[in-house]
């Protein structure tokens, strides 16, 4: 049974459109239930009923006529208990409804099940056989299993169907958004462009060649020119992303060093193969080395490889570079297997107007250059061909990462008015970016941004905040390929310090693991998220946790205003131990200030407030540290035992979740009776709703994206602190995130702040 199972599953999910795919479907279960009849209903929520989708054994001619009301007959009953149901004779049982044209009169037993994802009825599957008896429990079983499996295949192939419903420019029966991954903030709407790359090590062909001098020649030649091509695209993207983004480049020069592929393709054309087949046979096998680390930083690299090998490949076929088709003739959303970044580098900019990339995560190359350059990115868009977004228009919002192909024109208008209404607000919200940041009723709140690449690119946000209250040192770990030296961090922390010595930095030492592998230092672990990640990583390394910290000292020779936050703190202990080591590397480095007459002033020290057990040690925490800092991201994942990056769960996870703000509430009244100062760091602090709640609950510091700063600037001179305490009084009392939520948009709504909410920015 469990092959039949996979088989069938396997089958479904390889058909691209949906209507084929049911009727495979019905097929082959009838064919391995042994039943005279499988039928398939879908939910049509706009209409609210089930429509007979595909069918062995009714009337074929019924597909897509027969409509049966959500609270109708057999199939409305499945759907509304949400169970299966198995009856010898259905026509005796009393919700059974008579649909003449299905014409079903010869049949008499009964089995159906419901098609559910994420708590949605999708559908309803049906057996039905002439004779009456009941299905075995057997039989009840396999199709329970074969359709909780299929849900998901269904929602994939629906999402397919769409697609190629729509090639005739009409709008598609089933408007489906496609879900991704947030790759980069902001709203676009264009044709989807997938470049055409002709020359490709997977359309290469093996050929023999016993010219093994010419062939090395010819290949040493194509690194040399893929090098100076590679040097041409990181200049070109050069004035848009700072140098730290311009890094990846790096990766690229590295690649292509002898020592990495160069050895073992020379190796296998001296065994008598041509240039082209030796690259291609070397790069596949580390490509398949690469897609099978466990590491997703590392798999991510298998598309640098594949990128940078074709790039050789076009140069050693005699290729010039322009033929690498990358020239839309308008305004285009750039779609591709994997967005590599030299694709992004050569993609003429005035004609980009967002990203799709089919694979890939918010830590995807092509998401950091995407973000450095203001342009809305998704990806990790899985399961959908991405031939059929080819040509197509294309609604994209890298806010939720969501992306609907050939919309129906009611969806377009209503999404050109959500860009419009973007654009309006961006031109409001600017205009306020010198005012101060008070309510109606005078309570000044502090900003600061959350940054994580170098000064420079956030040097240009600097002016908007007072300073810095999060800054994640761990992306310039991630970007390299080896811990950076002390001397480097140095610079970068000098150069952040500097940047505007008058405003307040705060550096998180570094907090890697959980999500944020880094690429040299693999940690393999069941349960990343409660391993080894943040400070515990730091006190087991000394070693690489005062190199960091010295560097920070170092640079702020002279200056006064580092603060140093440790992450992931869980017992007082961590924070003594991590404490003792800075006092250890401030008392080195102030002796060497001394030796050149400098100065160096001992930063306040303090902790991420982002595990649960911290809040009950609120008091003896502040005995040890100067201030505190809630990483509600964190806070969230952990209050709720939700991963933060699991699909899956995702809509469990909600910073607004009333046990989240109370916890919130709770740690802003302790530290006020302690006096001890705190802010909010994660992404709820950044939102227009959550720093209400935050403001009204006595928090007075908030660090947030500098994409968010303006905004949330906006919100707070808009309202008023006695009205965002009534709020937060009405919300303390509900039980559902989202009924939170409901209550703060209809505020939001009140105040004429709509906009934010509707253009969910
Ligand atoms: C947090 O957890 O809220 C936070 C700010 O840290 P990060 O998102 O980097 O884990
Ligand atoms: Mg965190």
């Amino acid at each position: 049974m469990l092959t039949t199972l996979k088989r069938i599953v396997q089958e479904v999910n390889q058909i691209p459109d949906l209507d084929d795919a049911l009727r495979c479907l019905a097929d082959r279960l009838k064919e391995a239930m042994k039943v005279d009849s499988c039928s398939i209903y879908l939910a049509d929520y706009d209409n609210q009923n089930f429509v007979l989708m595909a069918t062995e054994g009714l009337a074929k001619d019924a597909i897509g006529k027969v409509n049966i009301g959500f609270s109708e007959g057999l199939i409305g009953l499945i759907g509304q208990r949400e169970e299966p149901l198995n009856i010898s004779d259905a026509r005796s049982h009393p919700r059974f409804k008579h649909y003449p044209e299905v014409k079903e009169e010869k049949y008499h037993a009964f089995l159906g099940a419901p098609l559910i994802h994420q708590r949605k009825v999708l559908g309803v599957l049906t057996l039905q056989q002439k004779g009456k008896r009941r299905f075995s429990e057997d039989e009840e079983a396999f199709l329970v299993t074969l359709c909780a499996q299929l849900a998901l295949e269904i929602v994939h192939a629906e999402a397919r169907g769409l697609l190629s419903l729509s090639e005739d420019n009409q709008a598609p029966k089933w408007q489906k958004t496609l879900r991704g991954i947030p790759g980069s903030p902001g709203l676009s709407m264009g044709a989807g462009f997938v470049p055409d790359y002709k020359i490709s090590l997977r359309s290469q062909v093996a050929k023999r060649s016993d010219k093994a001098d010419q062939e090395i020649a010819l290949y040493r030649q194509a690194v040399f020119s893929t090098r100076t091509q590679v040097d041409q695209l990181s200049d070109r993207i050069g004035d848009e992303v700072p140098e730290d983004v311009k890094a990846i480049f790096q990766i690229y020069h590295h690649l292509l060093d002898a020592n990495s592929l160069g050895h073992e393709v020379e190796a296998r054309i001296k065994e008598g193969w041509d240039a082209a087949s030796s690259l291609k046979y070397v790069v596949e096998q580390y490509i398949q080395q690469f897609r099978n680390m466990s590491d997703p930083y590392m798999q991510e690299r298998a598309v640098d490889i594949e990128d940078l090998s074709n790039r050789i490949l076009a140069n050693i076929i005699g290729s010039s570079p322009d033929s690498r088709a990358l020239e839309p003739e308008q305004s285009a959303i750039l779609v591709a297997e994997e967005v590599s970044a030299p694709m992004l580098a050569e993609f003429p900019r005035e004609k980009l107007t967002g990203i799709i990339s089919m694979r890939g995560s918010n830590n995807s190359h092509a998401a950091i250059l995407a973000r450095a350059m203001g342009v809305p990115a998704v990806m990790g868009l899985t399961d959908i061909p991405m031939s059929l977004l080819d040509g197509k228009f294309i609604l994209l919002d890298g806010y939720s990462g969501e992306v609907i192909v050939s919309p129906s024109s009611s969806i377009k208008r209503e999404f050109s008015a959500l860009v419009s209404e973007e654009k309006q607000l961006s031109e409001k919200i600017e205009l306020q970016a010198a005012l101060p940041t008070v309510t109606q009723d005078s309570c000044a709140m502090s900003l600061f941004i959350n940054a994580g690449l170098s000064a420079e690119l956030e040097s240009s946000h600097f002016k908007q905040g007072e300073g810095v209250g999060l800054y994640r040192t761990e992306i310039p770990f991630m970007l390299r390929e080896r811990f950076p030296s002390e001397q480097e961090q140095y610079v970068l922390y000098k150069n952040m310090l500097e940047a505007n010595p008058t405003k307040q930095i705060t550096m998180r030492t570094l907090d890697v693991g959980g999500d944020k592998p880094l690429p040299y230092f693999p940690i393999n672990e069941e349960n990343p998220f409660l391993g080894w990640r943040g400070i515990r990583i730091a006190l087991d390394h000394p070693e690489i946790f005062l190199v960091q910290i010295r560097a920070m000292l170092r640079a702020s020779i002279g200056l006064e205003n580092l603060q140093i936050m440790l992450p992931m703190i869980s017992s007082v202990s961590e924070a003594k131990e991590a404490g003792r080591l800075i006092r250890q590397a401030f008392h080195e480095v102030s002796e060497e200030a001394r030796e050149s007459n400098q100065l160096l002033v001992m930063p306040k020290v303090g902790v991420m407030l982002e595990v649960p057990a911290v809040i009950y040690q609120l008091p003896q925490l502040a005995k040890c540290v100067d201030f505190f800092s809630v990483g509600s991201n964190d806070l969230t994942q952990y209050l709720l035992a939700v991963d933060r990056n699991n699909s899956r769960v995702a809509e469990l996870y909600d910073s607004y979740h009333p046990a989240v703000l109370a916890a919130l509430k709770q740690i802003v009244e302790q530290s006020d009776q302690l006096n001890i100062p705190v802010t909010v760091c994660g992404e709820l602090a950044g939102e227009p709703g959550g720093a209400i709640l935050l403001m009204a609950m006595g928090y007075r510091k908030l660090s947030m994206n500098s994409h968010n700063l303006l905004k949330v600037k906006w919100v707070v001179r808009s309202v008023s602190l006695s009205d965002a305490h009534q709020l937060l009084d009405t919300i303390l009392g509900l039980e559902h995130p989202q009924d939170v939520k409901d209550q703060v948009n209809l505020y939001l709504e009140s105040i004429g702040l709509g906009g934010l909410v509707r253009a969910g920015i």
